[in-house]
Protein backbone atom coordinates (compact mmCIF):
# COMPACT_ATOMS: atom_id res chain seq x y z
CA UNK A 1 0.00 0.00 0.00
CA UNK A 2 2.57 2.51 0.61
CA UNK A 3 5.17 3.76 -1.41
CA UNK A 4 8.45 2.28 0.35
CA UNK A 5 11.94 1.62 -1.08
CA UNK A 6 11.44 -2.14 -1.71
CA UNK A 7 13.91 -5.46 -1.87
CA UNK A 8 12.84 -8.09 -4.18
CA UNK A 9 13.91 -11.46 -3.52
CA UNK A 10 13.56 -13.76 -6.78
CA UNK A 11 12.93 -17.67 -5.69
CA UNK A 12 14.73 -20.43 -7.76
CA UNK A 13 13.19 -22.71 -5.66
CA UNK A 14 15.27 -22.43 -2.50
CA UNK A 15 14.31 -23.53 1.16
CA UNK A 16 15.21 -20.33 3.05
CA UNK A 17 13.43 -18.00 1.01
CA UNK A 18 11.07 -16.69 2.91
CA UNK A 19 13.67 -16.15 5.77
CA UNK A 20 16.03 -14.28 3.14
CA UNK A 21 12.70 -11.59 2.80
CA UNK A 22 11.74 -11.72 6.55
CA UNK A 23 15.98 -10.93 7.28
CA UNK A 24 15.42 -8.08 5.48
CA UNK A 25 12.44 -6.35 6.59
CA UNK A 26 14.16 -6.89 9.95
CA UNK A 27 16.90 -4.48 8.65
CA UNK A 28 13.39 -2.20 7.84
CA UNK A 29 13.48 -2.40 4.49
CA UNK A 30 10.04 -3.80 2.58
CA UNK A 31 10.67 -6.78 1.00
CA UNK A 32 8.67 -9.36 -1.47
CA UNK A 33 9.40 -12.35 -3.46
CA UNK A 34 8.64 -13.20 -6.79
CA UNK A 35 9.34 -16.39 -8.81
CA UNK A 36 12.20 -15.91 -11.28
CA UNK A 37 9.11 -16.92 -13.89
CA UNK A 38 8.05 -13.29 -13.99
CA UNK A 39 11.04 -12.49 -15.75
CA UNK A 40 13.61 -9.51 -16.44
CA UNK A 41 11.32 -6.74 -17.55
CA UNK A 42 8.48 -7.50 -14.97
CA UNK A 43 10.90 -6.98 -11.94
CA UNK A 44 12.33 -3.90 -13.40
CA UNK A 45 8.88 -2.86 -13.73
CA UNK A 46 8.60 -2.81 -9.86
CA UNK A 47 11.24 -0.83 -8.98
CA UNK A 48 13.01 -2.14 -6.98
CA UNK A 49 15.86 -0.94 -4.94
CA UNK A 50 17.99 -4.05 -5.23
CA UNK A 51 17.83 -7.79 -6.02
CA UNK A 52 17.94 -11.06 -3.80
CA UNK A 53 18.39 -14.17 -6.48
CA UNK A 54 17.56 -17.42 -4.32
CA UNK A 55 19.16 -20.66 -3.68
CA UNK A 56 17.72 -23.23 -5.36
CA UNK A 57 17.87 -27.31 -5.82
CA UNK A 58 18.82 -26.97 -9.34
CA UNK A 59 22.49 -27.13 -10.67
CA UNK A 60 22.50 -24.17 -13.08
CA UNK A 61 24.70 -25.62 -15.90
CA UNK A 62 21.72 -28.51 -16.75
CA UNK A 63 19.70 -28.11 -19.69
CA UNK A 64 16.46 -26.42 -18.70
CA UNK A 65 17.53 -25.40 -15.04
CA UNK A 66 15.55 -22.21 -13.39
CA UNK A 67 17.36 -19.04 -15.09
CA UNK A 68 17.05 -15.44 -16.04
CA UNK A 69 17.63 -12.89 -18.78
CA UNK A 70 21.70 -11.89 -18.07
CA UNK A 71 20.11 -7.96 -18.56
CA UNK A 72 19.15 -8.00 -15.09
CA UNK A 73 22.86 -7.75 -14.17
CA UNK A 74 22.54 -4.35 -16.64
CA UNK A 75 19.84 -2.54 -15.34
CA UNK A 76 22.40 -0.77 -12.92
CA UNK A 77 20.02 -2.49 -9.82
CA UNK A 78 22.32 -4.10 -6.94
CA UNK A 79 22.00 -7.45 -7.09
CA UNK A 80 23.07 -10.43 -4.28
CA UNK A 81 23.14 -14.14 -5.75
CA UNK A 82 22.93 -16.42 -2.92
CA UNK A 83 23.92 -20.14 -3.57
CA UNK A 84 22.02 -21.52 -6.42
CA UNK A 85 21.33 -17.26 -7.35
CA UNK A 86 25.23 -17.04 -6.99
CA UNK A 87 26.11 -19.97 -9.14
CA UNK A 88 23.59 -19.03 -11.58
CA UNK A 89 25.32 -14.82 -11.45
CA UNK A 90 28.57 -16.53 -12.46
CA UNK A 91 27.47 -19.28 -15.09
CA UNK A 92 25.25 -16.06 -16.53
CA UNK A 93 28.33 -13.50 -17.35
CA UNK A 94 30.83 -16.08 -18.33
CA UNK A 95 32.02 -17.78 -15.39
CA UNK A 96 32.30 -21.74 -14.82
CA UNK A 97 29.88 -23.66 -12.06
CA UNK A 98 30.48 -27.38 -12.05
CA UNK A 99 30.11 -30.31 -9.18
CA UNK A 100 32.75 -29.29 -6.87
CA UNK A 101 34.99 -32.09 -5.06
CA UNK A 102 34.34 -31.53 -2.05
CA UNK A 103 30.77 -30.49 -1.56
CA UNK A 104 30.03 -28.90 1.49
CA UNK A 105 26.97 -28.79 4.38
CA UNK A 106 26.48 -27.47 7.62
CA UNK A 107 28.64 -24.93 9.30
CA UNK A 108 31.55 -23.76 7.44
CA UNK A 109 34.31 -21.34 8.71
CA UNK A 110 34.91 -18.78 5.79
CA UNK A 111 37.77 -16.44 5.50
CA UNK A 112 36.57 -12.66 4.30
CA UNK A 113 38.45 -9.84 2.70
CA UNK A 114 37.60 -7.20 4.54
CA UNK A 115 37.30 -4.62 1.84
CA UNK A 116 34.26 -6.18 0.53
CA UNK A 117 31.51 -4.24 1.46
CA UNK A 118 29.13 -7.11 2.54
CA UNK A 119 31.85 -8.15 5.13
CA UNK A 120 32.05 -4.67 6.45
CA UNK A 121 31.88 -4.95 10.47
CA UNK A 122 32.04 -8.71 9.93
CA UNK A 123 34.90 -10.82 11.83
CA UNK A 124 37.68 -11.82 9.39
CA UNK A 125 37.15 -15.69 10.02
CA UNK A 126 33.08 -16.04 10.42
CA UNK A 127 30.89 -19.35 10.49
CA UNK A 128 28.82 -19.65 7.69
CA UNK A 129 26.21 -22.11 6.27
CA UNK A 130 26.70 -23.97 3.57
CA UNK A 131 24.39 -26.49 1.70
CA UNK A 132 26.11 -26.75 -2.03
CA UNK A 133 26.97 -29.56 -4.47
CA UNK A 134 28.18 -27.32 -7.31
CA UNK A 135 30.79 -24.85 -6.53
CA UNK A 136 32.18 -21.67 -8.69
CA UNK A 137 34.91 -23.09 -10.59
CA UNK A 138 36.47 -20.08 -12.03
CA UNK A 139 34.46 -16.46 -11.28
CA UNK A 140 33.20 -14.25 -14.33
CA UNK A 141 35.19 -11.89 -15.75
CA UNK A 142 35.74 -8.51 -14.22
CA UNK A 143 34.90 -10.64 -10.49
CA UNK A 144 37.24 -10.34 -8.05
CA UNK A 145 37.06 -13.36 -4.88
CA UNK A 146 36.31 -11.74 -1.84
CA UNK A 147 35.80 -14.79 0.47
CA UNK A 148 36.95 -18.96 0.63
CA UNK A 149 36.54 -21.82 2.49
CA UNK A 150 39.18 -24.62 2.33
CA UNK A 151 36.88 -26.28 0.65
CA UNK A 152 35.60 -23.82 -1.63
CA UNK A 153 37.99 -21.38 -3.45
CA UNK A 154 35.46 -18.90 -4.20
CA UNK A 155 32.63 -18.57 -1.40
CA UNK A 156 32.21 -14.85 -2.68
CA UNK A 157 32.65 -13.07 -5.60
CA UNK A 158 32.09 -9.19 -6.88
CA UNK A 159 32.11 -6.39 -9.20
CA UNK A 160 31.19 -3.23 -7.48
CA UNK A 161 31.46 -1.29 -10.20
CA UNK A 162 28.39 -2.89 -11.41
CA UNK A 163 27.18 -3.10 -8.03
CA UNK A 164 27.53 -7.04 -8.33
CA UNK A 165 27.53 -8.92 -5.13
CA UNK A 166 27.29 -13.10 -5.08
CA UNK A 167 27.82 -15.45 -1.55
CA UNK A 168 28.10 -19.44 -2.17
CA UNK A 169 26.54 -19.92 1.69
CA UNK A 170 23.10 -18.69 3.22
CA UNK A 171 23.52 -15.27 4.76
CA UNK A 172 19.52 -15.71 6.14
CA UNK A 173 20.06 -18.67 8.24
CA UNK A 174 20.90 -18.18 12.15
CA UNK A 175 23.48 -20.61 11.96
CA UNK A 176 25.48 -18.22 9.65
CA UNK A 177 26.78 -16.07 12.89
CA UNK A 178 27.01 -12.63 11.34
CA UNK A 179 24.56 -13.27 8.48
CA UNK A 180 22.32 -10.46 9.73
CA UNK A 181 25.03 -8.03 9.21
CA UNK A 182 25.78 -9.19 5.85
CA UNK A 183 22.49 -8.45 5.36
CA UNK A 184 22.13 -5.21 6.60
CA UNK A 185 25.09 -4.52 4.89
CA UNK A 186 24.05 -5.72 1.09
CA UNK A 187 20.87 -3.59 1.51
CA UNK A 188 22.21 -0.20 3.79
CA UNK A 189 26.15 0.09 1.88
CA UNK A 190 25.18 -1.42 -1.41
CA UNK A 191 21.59 -0.80 -2.33
CA UNK A 192 21.73 2.94 -0.12
CA UNK A 193 18.50 2.17 1.71
CA UNK A 194 17.23 4.10 4.27
CA UNK A 195 15.38 1.87 6.10
CA UNK A 196 11.67 3.30 5.67
CA UNK A 197 9.80 -0.23 7.24
CA UNK A 198 8.44 0.12 9.82
CA UNK A 199 5.66 -0.93 11.51
CA UNK A 200 4.33 2.75 13.36
CA UNK A 201 4.04 4.27 9.75
CA UNK A 202 2.44 0.57 8.23
CA UNK A 203 -0.52 0.66 10.45
CA UNK A 204 -0.86 4.73 10.10
CA UNK A 205 -0.69 4.84 6.04
CA UNK A 206 -2.75 1.45 6.17
CA UNK A 207 -5.58 2.50 7.92
CA UNK A 208 -5.10 5.84 5.71
CA UNK A 209 -5.37 3.48 2.14
CA UNK A 210 -8.67 1.50 3.81
CA UNK A 211 -10.44 5.01 4.89
CA UNK A 212 -10.11 5.70 0.94
CA UNK A 213 -10.66 2.47 -0.38
CA UNK A 214 -14.02 1.36 1.65
CA UNK A 215 -14.98 5.15 1.93
CA UNK A 216 -18.84 4.77 3.19
CA UNK A 217 -19.15 1.28 2.29
CA UNK A 218 -20.12 -1.69 4.88
CA UNK A 219 -17.40 -4.42 5.68
CA UNK A 220 -18.23 -7.86 7.36
CA UNK A 221 -15.36 -9.21 9.05
CA UNK A 222 -15.05 -12.59 10.81
CA UNK A 223 -13.33 -12.91 13.97
CA UNK A 224 -12.10 -16.42 15.42
CA UNK A 225 -10.40 -14.73 18.35
CA UNK A 226 -6.48 -15.40 16.88
CA UNK A 227 -4.08 -12.93 16.17
CA UNK A 228 -4.44 -12.99 12.47
CA UNK A 229 -8.34 -11.96 12.41
CA UNK A 230 -8.04 -9.86 15.46
CA UNK A 231 -5.05 -7.48 13.76
CA UNK A 232 -7.01 -7.40 10.61
CA UNK A 233 -10.58 -6.54 12.76
CA UNK A 234 -8.12 -4.05 14.91
CA UNK A 235 -6.74 -2.08 11.68
CA UNK A 236 -10.48 -1.69 10.00
CA UNK A 237 -12.21 -0.55 13.62
CA UNK A 238 -9.62 1.80 13.54
CA UNK A 239 -9.99 2.69 9.70
CA UNK A 240 -14.05 2.71 9.54
CA UNK A 241 -15.14 2.25 13.09
CA UNK A 242 -19.08 1.61 12.70
CA UNK A 243 -19.32 0.61 9.52
CA UNK A 244 -17.36 -1.98 10.40
CA UNK A 245 -19.12 -5.63 11.87
CA UNK A 246 -17.38 -8.34 13.13
CA UNK A 247 -19.18 -11.47 13.94
CA UNK A 248 -17.26 -13.57 16.46
CA UNK A 249 -19.12 -17.40 16.54
CA UNK A 250 -18.16 -19.60 20.00
CA UNK A 251 -18.46 -23.26 18.81
CA UNK A 252 -18.03 -24.26 21.98
CA UNK A 253 -14.55 -25.37 21.31
CA UNK A 254 -12.79 -22.50 22.29
CA UNK A 255 -10.26 -22.64 25.25
CA UNK A 256 -11.58 -21.33 28.96
CA UNK A 257 -12.33 -18.03 29.20
CA UNK A 258 -11.53 -17.45 25.52
CA UNK A 259 -14.80 -15.95 24.34
CA UNK A 260 -14.58 -13.14 27.37
CA UNK A 261 -11.25 -11.67 26.38
CA UNK A 262 -12.38 -11.66 22.51
CA UNK A 263 -15.57 -9.52 23.96
CA UNK A 264 -13.55 -7.67 26.29
CA UNK A 265 -11.12 -6.46 23.04
CA UNK A 266 -13.86 -6.03 20.39
CA UNK A 267 -17.22 -5.87 22.45
CA UNK A 268 -19.23 -2.25 23.71
CA UNK A 269 -16.81 -2.23 26.64
CA UNK A 270 -13.60 -2.31 24.46
CA UNK A 271 -11.63 0.21 22.80
CA UNK A 272 -12.38 -0.15 19.08
CA UNK A 273 -15.80 1.36 17.75
CA UNK A 274 -16.93 -0.93 15.86
CA UNK A 275 -20.73 -3.36 15.49
CA UNK A 276 -19.72 -6.65 17.56
CA UNK A 277 -21.25 -9.30 16.84
CA UNK A 278 -21.33 -12.30 19.70
CA UNK A 279 -22.80 -15.65 18.50
CA UNK A 280 -23.43 -18.48 20.71
CA UNK A 281 -23.56 -21.54 18.80
CA UNK A 282 -22.02 -23.78 22.00
CA UNK A 283 -25.38 -26.30 21.76
CA UNK A 284 -25.55 -26.30 18.15
CA UNK A 285 -22.03 -27.75 17.49
CA UNK A 286 -22.59 -30.58 20.65
CA UNK A 287 -25.39 -31.55 19.18
CA UNK A 288 -24.20 -32.14 15.76
CA UNK A 289 -20.96 -33.96 17.33
CA UNK A 290 -23.03 -35.84 19.03
CA UNK A 291 -21.82 -39.28 18.57
CA UNK A 292 -18.94 -38.38 16.34
CA UNK A 293 -15.67 -40.28 16.37
CA UNK A 294 -13.84 -39.78 13.34
CA UNK A 295 -11.26 -36.97 13.29
CA UNK A 296 -11.88 -35.97 9.73
CA UNK A 297 -15.26 -36.41 10.55
CA UNK A 298 -15.42 -34.28 13.19
CA UNK A 299 -13.39 -31.19 11.39
CA UNK A 300 -16.23 -31.33 8.52
CA UNK A 301 -19.18 -31.25 10.66
CA UNK A 302 -17.27 -27.87 12.59
CA UNK A 303 -16.41 -26.49 8.92
CA UNK A 304 -19.94 -26.46 7.47
CA UNK A 305 -21.51 -25.56 10.81
CA UNK A 306 -19.49 -22.33 10.70
CA UNK A 307 -20.34 -21.40 7.74
CA UNK A 308 -24.36 -22.18 8.32
CA UNK A 309 -24.03 -19.67 11.50
CA UNK A 310 -22.02 -17.35 9.83
CA UNK A 311 -24.46 -17.29 6.93
CA UNK A 312 -27.14 -16.44 9.08
CA UNK A 313 -25.45 -14.05 10.69
CA UNK A 314 -24.72 -12.25 7.37
CA UNK A 315 -28.16 -12.52 6.35
CA UNK A 316 -29.34 -10.51 9.05
CA UNK A 317 -27.00 -7.69 8.02
CA UNK A 318 -27.78 -8.07 4.65
CA UNK A 319 -25.40 -7.51 1.40
CA UNK A 320 -22.31 -5.27 2.54
CA UNK A 321 -19.39 -3.99 0.23
CA UNK A 322 -16.46 -5.78 1.45
CA UNK A 323 -15.64 -8.88 3.33
CA UNK A 324 -12.24 -8.66 5.35
CA UNK A 325 -9.83 -11.70 5.94
CA UNK A 326 -6.97 -11.94 7.77
CA UNK A 327 -4.79 -13.04 5.20
CA UNK A 328 -0.92 -12.85 5.92
CA UNK A 329 1.96 -13.05 3.49
CA UNK A 330 2.85 -17.11 4.41
CA UNK A 331 -0.62 -17.44 3.27
CA UNK A 332 -0.13 -15.98 -0.20
CA UNK A 333 3.35 -17.28 -0.93
CA UNK A 334 1.88 -20.63 0.13
CA UNK A 335 -1.10 -20.15 -1.83
CA UNK A 336 1.91 -20.27 -5.25
CA UNK A 337 1.06 -16.49 -5.38
CA UNK A 338 4.03 -15.33 -4.49
CA UNK A 339 6.77 -17.31 -5.07
CA UNK A 340 8.48 -20.35 -6.54
CA UNK A 341 6.35 -22.80 -4.32
CA UNK A 342 4.88 -25.89 -6.28
CA UNK A 343 1.55 -26.51 -3.15
CA UNK A 344 -1.11 -24.61 -4.95
CA UNK A 345 -3.53 -25.10 -1.99
CA UNK A 346 -6.27 -21.83 -2.09
CA UNK A 347 -6.31 -20.41 1.04
CA UNK A 348 -9.00 -18.94 3.21
CA UNK A 349 -8.70 -17.89 6.39
CA UNK A 350 -11.92 -18.85 7.31
CA UNK A 351 -12.50 -21.74 4.96
CA UNK A 352 -15.14 -21.44 2.50
CA UNK A 353 -17.01 -17.92 3.89
CA UNK A 354 -16.39 -15.42 0.51
CA UNK A 355 -19.09 -18.54 -1.39
CA UNK A 356 -21.81 -17.83 1.35
CA UNK A 357 -21.59 -14.17 2.03
CA UNK A 358 -22.89 -11.32 -0.31
CA UNK A 359 -20.24 -8.92 -1.26
CA UNK A 360 -18.27 -6.96 -3.65
CA UNK A 361 -14.62 -7.21 -2.64
CA UNK A 362 -12.42 -8.97 -0.44
CA UNK A 363 -10.35 -6.69 2.12
CA UNK A 364 -6.63 -8.06 3.37
CA UNK A 365 -5.05 -5.61 5.31
CA UNK A 366 -2.70 -7.90 6.26
CA UNK A 367 -1.51 -9.14 3.07
CA UNK A 368 1.75 -7.98 3.49
CA UNK A 369 2.96 -9.01 6.80
CA UNK A 370 4.54 -11.79 7.76
CA UNK A 371 3.73 -13.83 11.42
CA UNK A 372 6.03 -11.33 13.70
CA UNK A 373 4.98 -8.14 11.47
CA UNK A 374 1.40 -8.94 12.18
CA UNK A 375 1.68 -9.39 16.16
CA UNK A 376 3.96 -5.52 16.27
CA UNK A 377 1.10 -4.23 14.12
CA UNK A 378 -1.61 -5.26 16.75
CA UNK A 379 0.27 -3.85 19.56
CA UNK A 380 0.80 -0.63 17.51
CA UNK A 381 -2.93 -0.55 17.38
CA UNK A 382 -3.33 -0.92 21.23
CA UNK A 383 -4.11 -5.10 20.80
CA UNK A 384 -3.63 -6.41 24.59
CA UNK A 385 -0.34 -8.69 24.70
CA UNK A 386 -2.69 -12.04 25.28
CA UNK A 387 -4.04 -11.49 21.81
CA UNK A 388 -0.86 -10.68 19.31
CA UNK A 389 1.07 -13.28 20.80
CA UNK A 390 -1.43 -16.27 20.92
CA UNK A 391 -0.45 -19.56 20.00
CA UNK A 392 -1.40 -21.11 17.27
CA UNK A 393 -5.03 -22.69 17.64
CA UNK A 394 -6.95 -24.66 14.90
CA UNK A 395 -10.43 -23.41 13.76
CA UNK A 396 -11.84 -26.75 14.86
CA UNK A 397 -10.09 -25.83 18.46
CA UNK A 398 -10.71 -28.03 21.29
CA UNK A 399 -12.55 -30.95 18.78
CA UNK A 400 -9.24 -32.31 17.81
CA UNK A 401 -7.88 -32.10 21.04
CA UNK A 402 -10.47 -34.51 22.42
CA UNK A 403 -9.99 -37.77 20.94
CA UNK A 404 -12.99 -39.50 20.16
CA UNK A 405 -16.33 -38.19 21.12
CA UNK A 406 -17.24 -34.25 21.77
CA UNK A 407 -19.16 -33.84 24.72
CA UNK A 408 -19.90 -30.92 26.86
CA UNK A 409 -18.43 -32.33 30.28
CA UNK A 410 -15.71 -33.48 27.92
CA UNK A 411 -14.95 -30.14 26.85
CA UNK A 412 -14.85 -28.85 30.21
CA UNK A 413 -12.07 -31.20 31.15
CA UNK A 414 -9.79 -30.41 28.38
CA UNK A 415 -10.40 -26.68 28.82
CA UNK A 416 -9.91 -26.37 32.69
CA UNK A 417 -6.79 -28.91 32.63
CA UNK A 418 -5.29 -26.63 29.61
CA UNK A 419 -5.86 -23.72 31.60
CA UNK A 420 -3.87 -24.79 34.32
CA UNK A 421 -0.83 -26.29 31.68
CA UNK A 422 -0.35 -23.06 30.32
CA UNK A 423 -0.77 -21.44 33.75
CA UNK A 424 2.35 -23.37 34.98
CA UNK A 425 4.65 -22.98 31.93
CA UNK A 426 3.91 -19.16 32.24
CA UNK A 427 4.67 -19.41 35.74
CA UNK A 428 8.00 -21.33 35.12
CA UNK A 429 9.36 -18.52 32.43
CA UNK A 430 8.78 -21.03 29.27
CA UNK A 431 6.20 -19.57 27.62
CA UNK A 432 9.02 -17.86 25.45
CA UNK A 433 10.68 -20.67 24.41
CA UNK A 434 8.15 -23.12 24.14
CA UNK A 435 6.10 -23.08 20.94
CA UNK A 436 2.92 -24.65 21.34
CA UNK A 437 1.84 -26.40 24.66
CA UNK A 438 -1.46 -27.31 25.46
CA UNK A 439 -3.56 -30.24 26.72
CA UNK A 440 -5.59 -33.14 25.39
CA UNK A 441 -8.27 -35.01 26.91
CA UNK A 442 -7.22 -38.68 25.68
CA UNK A 443 -9.95 -41.49 24.77
CA UNK A 444 -9.06 -43.82 27.89
CA UNK A 445 -10.40 -44.19 31.38
CA UNK A 446 -8.51 -46.11 33.79
CA UNK A 447 -8.65 -47.28 37.37
CA UNK A 448 -7.28 -44.86 40.28
CA UNK A 449 -7.94 -44.43 43.73
CA UNK A 450 -8.78 -41.15 45.37
CA UNK A 451 -9.86 -41.09 49.14
CA UNK A 452 -9.08 -44.28 49.33
CA UNK A 453 -11.88 -44.41 46.68
CA UNK A 454 -11.98 -45.95 43.21
CA UNK A 455 -12.12 -44.18 40.66
CA UNK A 456 -12.60 -44.80 36.74
CA UNK A 457 -11.91 -42.00 34.91
CA UNK A 458 -10.15 -39.59 32.05
CA UNK A 459 -6.43 -39.36 31.24
CA UNK A 460 -5.31 -35.98 30.15
CA UNK A 461 -2.33 -35.48 27.88
CA UNK A 462 0.21 -32.62 28.03
CA UNK A 463 1.98 -31.76 25.15
CA UNK A 464 5.11 -29.24 24.69
CA UNK A 465 6.69 -28.62 21.59
CA UNK A 466 9.77 -26.71 20.47
CA UNK A 467 10.02 -25.91 16.86
CA UNK A 468 10.64 -23.08 14.41
CA UNK A 469 8.20 -23.22 11.29
CA UNK A 470 5.80 -25.84 12.77
CA UNK A 471 6.39 -28.52 9.82
CA UNK A 472 8.60 -30.36 12.43
CA UNK A 473 8.49 -29.95 15.86
CA UNK A 474 10.19 -31.60 18.93
CA UNK A 475 8.74 -32.31 22.25
CA UNK A 476 9.96 -30.26 25.14
CA UNK A 477 12.21 -31.13 27.78
CA UNK A 478 9.64 -29.46 30.61
CA UNK A 479 11.56 -29.77 33.59
CA UNK A 480 10.11 -32.32 35.67
CA UNK A 481 8.69 -30.35 38.31
CA UNK A 482 6.83 -28.20 36.16
CA UNK A 483 4.70 -31.64 35.00
CA UNK A 484 4.93 -32.86 38.86
CA UNK A 485 3.17 -29.25 40.05
CA UNK A 486 0.60 -29.32 37.08
CA UNK A 487 -0.35 -32.87 37.25
CA UNK A 488 -1.34 -32.28 41.02
CA UNK A 489 -2.88 -29.17 40.38
CA UNK A 490 -5.41 -31.06 37.45
CA UNK A 491 -5.97 -34.59 38.92
CA UNK A 492 -6.86 -32.68 42.70
CA UNK A 493 -8.97 -29.33 40.31
CA UNK A 494 -10.43 -30.92 37.64
CA UNK A 495 -12.69 -33.61 38.26
CA UNK A 496 -13.07 -37.00 36.28
CA UNK A 497 -9.66 -36.59 35.51
CA UNK A 498 -7.61 -39.42 37.51
CA UNK A 499 -4.12 -39.41 35.37
CA UNK A 500 -2.31 -37.10 33.36
CA UNK A 501 0.36 -38.17 30.61
CA UNK A 502 3.40 -36.34 28.90
CA UNK A 503 3.82 -36.45 24.88
CA UNK A 504 7.20 -37.69 24.06
CA UNK A 505 6.75 -37.55 20.70
CA UNK A 506 8.07 -35.24 17.82
CA UNK A 507 6.61 -34.54 14.82
CA UNK A 508 6.92 -36.66 12.51
CA UNK A 509 6.08 -39.31 13.13
CA UNK A 510 2.89 -37.20 15.23
CA UNK A 511 1.89 -34.28 14.63
CA UNK A 512 1.33 -31.38 16.59
CA UNK A 513 -2.29 -31.70 17.37
CA UNK A 514 -3.71 -34.93 18.01
CA UNK A 515 -6.17 -35.50 15.60
N1 LIG B 1 21.83 -26.84 -6.29
C1 LIG B 1 22.98 -26.00 -6.13
C2 LIG B 1 24.15 -26.76 -5.49
O1 LIG B 1 23.99 -27.88 -5.11
C3 LIG B 1 22.60 -24.82 -5.25
C4 LIG B 1 22.26 -25.24 -3.86
C5 LIG B 1 21.58 -24.15 -3.08
O2 LIG B 1 21.18 -23.13 -3.60
N2 LIG B 1 21.40 -24.40 -1.77
O3 LIG B 1 25.22 -26.25 -5.39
Amino acid sequence: MAKNEKVLVVDFGGQYNQLIARRVRECNVYCEIVSYRIGVAAIQAQNPVGIILTGGPNSVYEEGAPSLDSSIFDLGIPVLGICYGSQLMMHLLGGHVCKAPEREYGKTLVHTDAASPIFADVSRDTVCWMSHNDYIETPAPGFSVTAHTDNCPVAAVEQPEKRLYAVQFHPEVLHTREGKQMLHNFVYRVCGCKGDWKMDSFVETSVKALREKIGGGKVLCALSGGVDSSVAAAMLAKAVGKQLTCVFVDHGLLRKNEMEEVCEVFGPHGQFELNFICVNARERFYQKLAGVQEPEQKRKIIGEEFIRVFEEEANKIGAVDFLAQGTIYPDVVESGLGGESTVIKSHHNVGGLPDYVNFKEIVEPLRDLFKDETRQAGRELGLPEYLVSRQPFPGPGLAIRIVGEVTPEKVRMVQEADAIWREEIAKAGLDKTVNQYYAALTNMRSVGVMGDERTYDYAVALRAVTTTDFMTAEAAPIPWEVIQTTTSRIVNEVSHVNRVLYDCTGKPPATIEFE
